[in-house]
């Protein structure tokens, strides 16, 4: 690939899983496999039904253009896509046009790609209607309603990945965005994320800023997995290649194409000349109306932390490996459950460690969101605070551990006090010293030679704790302050 240099364009999909009601409709908004059983008259294009838009819908549109960092619209609008397929019962899908502004233009987003960070451009974001769905049966098909209306977030990028690995990591990065920010689920096996990815290449030596000298694009539509997104991407650019060597590459003309997952190859589908023509015009049945800057602001406030910001705080101020934080952001729940435990006062290290090594082996073999794993973090704190005291060895506290999620009991009940030794220093300390205090005579005495009273101090500290102190830091300790 050293002579040409790939690039790549991405127009991702994504469903707004996280409000009550559809787009347009008062159906729910729900993932179900029970076809047809999340419908309105509204989604399937009764006669005399009309749409009414989802205010919580454009807000959380509106907070995804903020996070690209992208300018918004004074007024909202929709458009009128006219095209007629079978899952499109209204014959047209309501969407946005890029001019003159949809729900966001120009923005950027910055991502991390194998260790390094990456800014890529976004051209633009649109909020749309999804369309329903076809299941296809050996003789027949059946339309399912239940997608019909869904909200979706259509966000184009420039044409800035140079590489599958790229175009990947970005689309791992907007799912994140999507689900901490209470956005979607954008869950791929849902069908929430789907992709059109654009490729083309060029030479290496010449400028890929000036867009004169990009090759002609292909289009490749509907990828609707991460693993298709860069098996498509990698085929694409090696036909390319093939096609640049025998001269045919820049005779081509722009084109569709499809990505078929079985053979691991694109199709043609149509060329640039059989474009479909969409007859955007606006929605007559939905008003342009203002967005009121007092929301706005109010939208930009409520965005919570993302990963990539937590992870940075994780490793600068928190001192965890890269590898550390990476495994502890990657769902948001795991994140919270971690940041819960720094606020109880865990060490991050030690909460770190736990958290990745058996809290999430644990949740991952029970198949649960850490949010319904029974040991909370404070639980968690009632093993951590014995061990770091020395009452608990840690090889009790794997077993308390166990034993708390099998039995669903508290650690606190399974560690008795009564029994263990005192060996936290700083307790130590603290009953030596009150001891000292009330026997200065005896320790007039010591100073003087006689050196058996260190017994009788031993012996002092062992009633006050009835037995508990640690003998051996209690000799330590008590060699240390009778020599001050
Ligand atoms: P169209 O008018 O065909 O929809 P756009 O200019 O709107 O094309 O771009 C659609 C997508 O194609 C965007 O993601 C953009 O980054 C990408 N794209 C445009 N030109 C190229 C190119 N030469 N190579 C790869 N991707 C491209
Ligand atoms: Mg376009």
């Amino acid at each position: 690939m050293s002579k040409y240099k790939a690039k790549i364009g991405l127009e991702m999909h994504c469903e707004i899983s996280k409000t009550n009601t559809k787009l347009f409709s008062g159906a729910q908004n729900t993932y179900t496999e029970h076809a047809n059983t999340c419908v309105r008259p509204v989604d399937m294009a009764f006669p005399g039904t009309l749409p009414v838009l989802n205010k919580e819908a454009v807000r959380l549109s509106l907070m995804t253009s903020m996070i690209l960092g992208c300018k918004q619209p004074e007024y909202m609008y929709f458009e009128r896509k006219n095209y007629y397929y079978p899952d499109l019962p209204k014959g047209y899908q309501i969407t946005q046009e890029t001019k003159p502004i949809p729900v966001g233009i120009y923005g950027s987003v910055t991502f991390e790609c194998e260790g390094t960070l990456k800014t890529v451009r976004v051209n633009n974001i649109h909020l749309e209607e999804d369309a329903a769905s076809l299941d296809h049966y050996y003789n027949t098909s059946n339309i399912d309603y239940n997608r019909a209306g869904v909200p979706l977030l259509e966000l184009v990028t420039e044409p800035d990945f140079h590489s599958a690995e790229e175009a990947v990591a970005f689309l791992e990065h907007m799912r994140s965005v999507y689900q901490y920010a209470n956005i979607s689920d954008a869950d791929t096996k849902k069908g929430q994320i789907r992709c059109d990815v654009n490729v083309s290449i060029m030479d290496e030596s010449l400028d890929e800023n000036n867009p004169e000298n990009w090759g002609t694009k292909v289009e490749i539509k509907n990828v609707n997995s991460f693993g298709g997104v860069k098996d498509a991407i990698n085929y694409e650019i090696k036909r390319q290649i093939e096609l640049k060597e025998t001269g045919e590459y820049d005779k081509m003309e722009q084109q569709t194409r499809r990505w078929d997952e079985e053979s691991g190859t694109t199709k043609f589908m149509r060329s640039k000349v059989d474009a479909i023509d969409y007859k955007y015009f606006v929605e007559p049945n939905i008003p342009k109306f203002k967005l009121d800057p007092k929301w706005l602001e109010e939208i930009k406030k409520s965005i919570p932390r993302l990963a990539l910001e937590r992870k940075q705080e994780y490793q600068n101020t928190y001192g965890l490996s890269n590898y550390d934080a990476t495994v502890l952001v990657k769902e948001r729940e795991v994140a919270d459950y971690f940041e819960n435990c720094i606020q109880l006062g865990i060490e991050p290290k030690i909460a770190s460690n736990w958290v990745s090594g058996n809290i999430l082996g644990e949740v991952n073999k029970e198949g649960i969101s850490i949010q319904d794993f029974y040991l909370t973090p404070a639980m968690l704190k009632q093993i951590i605070d014995p061990l770091q005291k020395g009452i608990i060895s840690s090889k009790q506290a794997k077993e308390i551990f166990q034993k708390s999620i099998t039995e669903k009991k508290e650690p606190k009940t399974m560690i008795s006090t009564e029994n263990a030794q005192i060996s936290d220093e700083k307790e130590l300390l603290e009953i030596i010293t009150s001891i000292l205090e009330k026997n200065s005579s005896q320790i007039e005495e010591y100073k003087n030679g006689r050196t058996n009273l260190f017994d009788y101090f031993v012996g002092q500290v062992m009633k006050e704790t009835r037995g508990k102190a640690n003998p051996v830091k209690t000799k330590e300790l008590l060699t240390k302050e009778l020599s001050k």
